[in-house]
């Protein structure tokens, strides 16, 4: 079983910020901004790549919750999905990262040379 899938299970402890019956929200254990949580289905599926249309509209809709519960709808606030390897994601369950609480910098680009590619 995943890491995500432990979280959901409660085997694994979590810093709970929202639940309802097909999503859970909790802190990242190493935040990156003021206010960085992520948002994963309960139902595992891999990445946003691998989810389905019903899975991606209501992890939409349970992020727009979360950024009003934390008082940051109006501030403004950012959502990542890191998909697969290039991506770098480490944690093989669909998860969104919601960040915010400040102003945020923009970054996580390749190190490599990005000109003239496309
Ligand atoms: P990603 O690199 O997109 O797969 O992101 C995985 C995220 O999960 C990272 O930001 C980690 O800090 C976070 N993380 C890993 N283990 C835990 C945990 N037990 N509780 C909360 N967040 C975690
Ligand atoms: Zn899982």
């Amino acid at each position: 079983m995943c890491l995500f899938c432990k979280i959901v299970n409660k085997e694994l402890p979590s810093n709970i910020v929202a639940e309802n019956d097909d999503f859970l929200a909790f802190h990242d254990i190493n935040p990156h901004a003021p206010v960085h949580i992520l948002a994963i289905p309960k139902k595992h599926t891999e990445s946003f790549h691998t989810a389905d249309a019903d899975t991606l509209k209501g992890i939409s809709e349970f992020a727009k919750e979360i950024a009003v519960k934390m008082g940051m709808d109006q501030a403004g606030y950012r959502i990542i999905t890191n998909i697969g390897d290039d991506g770098g994601q480490e944690v093989k369950h669909l998860h969104l990262h919601i960040l915010g609480g400040g102003k945020l910098r923009f970054g996580h680009f390749t190190d490599a040379d990005a000109a003239n590619k496309f």
